[in-house]
């Protein structure tokens, strides 16, 4: 690969772009750019584990926490094969960027494993999980980095971490992961979190541009978490869900997709593809539909400048993290797309998982209602935040964002000073 393709496709340096862009409008001093432009730690650790015929597995796994300075670390952990070094590097900035957004005391963090997790069992999953557990819990804890789920992650892999972490401890600690199952200390309210708060940001954008959301067309890349809620939460303010797709394939219809539907159908198939009544679509075409709302809820990289000009919703909301480039940016920008960074669109994942994270350290739980209305509040602050800085500074709404997250931890790491 040439060095300009690695560096366009390479998401850290996409991160480290994006950093420079706003740390260049907020005249950032030198150190605290150069401080703040990598992760603090790296760990990388390799991972065996036996597989269900006796045999051993080997599998390359990390733990990165970007920054700690306005809170322990906290982020997700991915399970995917294209999981490298640099992709974790960069969902633990965005990760700072993000708790800063929103105002969490917290930093950023990420983990992953290079493996597909399809290709093991439920038990192997487990062992693996185990294992990768042990190896990164000298750095992990809940005054230190608390992991979530991401990525082909969710509450059952939370749990075994939980249980892994607490045998160690020799007593329960439901305050290490996030996203864990409500039975052993999870929120409620916390597996919808991320496409709740990705609705309240489409619906804050809707009164900003003076148009209601129901009745808009919505197409939807990505069916796991954000992506599958995203459509049952926009379905049932009468928007209309057009295209949805998953790493197999996508479907589409014109008159509108069911959740009920289309849920049943990947259930049953493992895939949104071929679901009844609907067409089938591809993952690139999807996101060049005429709708009036997209979002992208899958993988990074997906938006770039070849088929940016293509991409013209009125409203980009990104559930996923990372899925634009850079040097899309301007082009989605001159044709009118309104820009609802990752850093903003999908930080109601991380702000229920500080909910839980509280609710857990003080054995004190909370009704949905509460979870939900906190959220609600905290997600329409930030996007009234966010949308005033890019009024006042004539920037996108993403180099706003960035400005937000980037000056709060500037302004902790310049008050903090530099140790030793
Ligand atoms: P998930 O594992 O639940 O779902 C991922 C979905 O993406 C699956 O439907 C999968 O089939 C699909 N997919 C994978 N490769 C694809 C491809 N090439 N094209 C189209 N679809 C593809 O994961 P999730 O938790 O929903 O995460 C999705 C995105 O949202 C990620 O970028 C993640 O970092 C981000 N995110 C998730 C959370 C959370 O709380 N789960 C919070 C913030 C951000």
């Amino acid at each position: 690969m040439s060095v300009v393709a690695e560096k366009v496709s390479n998401p850290f340096h996409v991160a480290q772009r994006q950093f420079d862009i706003a740390a260049d409008r907020l005249h950032l001093e030198d150190g605290i750019r150069l401080k703040l432009r990598v992760p603090r730690r790296c760990l990388t650790v390799s991972v065996p584990f036996e597989r269900d015929d006796g045999s051993w597995m080997v599998v390359q796994a990390h733990r990165v926490q970007h920054d700690v300075s306005r809170g322990p670390a906290k982020g997700g952990i991915r399970f995917h094969p294209n999981v490298t070094l640099d992709e974790v590097k960069a969902l633990a900035a965005w990760m700072t960027w993000k708790c800063a957004v929103v105002n969490l005391p917290y930093g950023g963090a990420k983990g992953g494993i290079e493996v597909d997790p399809k290709a093991l069992s439920l038990h192997e999953l487990e062992r693996m999980t185990r294992r990768y557990t042990n190896e990164i819990a000298i750095i992990i804890g809940p005054e230190k980095d608390i992991p979530a789920p991401d990525v082909y992650t969710d509450a059952q892999v939370m749990a075994w971490i939980m249980d892994t972490f607490s045998m160690r401890e020799g007593f329960a600690t439901p305050g290490v992961v996030t996203g864990k199952p409500i039975s052993i200390g999870g929120s409620l309210g916390r597996r919808e979190a991320t496409a709740r708060g990705c609705t309240v940001a489409i619906e804050e954008a809707c009164k900003h541009l003076g148009r209601p959301l129901e009745g808009m067309t919505v197409a939807i890349q990505g069916y796991g978490n954000a992506g599958s809620i995203a459509h049952d939460l926009l379905h049932e303010r009468k928007a209309k869900v057009v295209a949805v797709s998953d790493s197999h394939g996508g479907c589409h219809s014109a008159r509108g997709l069911d959740p009920k539907v289309i849920q049943t159908f990947k259930n049953e198939s493992g895939t949104v593809s071929g679901a009844p009544g609907t067409d089938r679509i591809g993952n690139r075409e999807l996101l060049e539909l005429k709708v009036d709302i997209l979002l992208p809820a899958a993988l990074e990289g997906q938006i770039t400048e070849d088929n940016a000009p293509r991409i013209r919703p009125k409203i980009l909301a990104e559930a996923a993290n990372g899925p634009t480039n850079p040097d899309a940016d301007p082009i989605l920008h001159e044709n009118g797309v309104f820009l609802i960074p990752d850093i903003l669109a999908n930080a109601g994942g991380v702000t229920v998982s500080y909910f839980e994270w509280v609710q857990d350290l003080s054995n004190y739980f909370w009704t949905e209602e509460e979870v939900n209305q906190k959220l609600e509040t905290i997600m329409k602050r930030s996007f009234r935040d966010v949308l005033a800085i890019s009024q006042e500074h004539h920037v996108h709404m993403r180099t706003a964002a960035y400005m937000l997250g980037i000056g709060r931890v500037a302004d902790a790491t310049r008050l903090r000073g530099l140790y030793g």
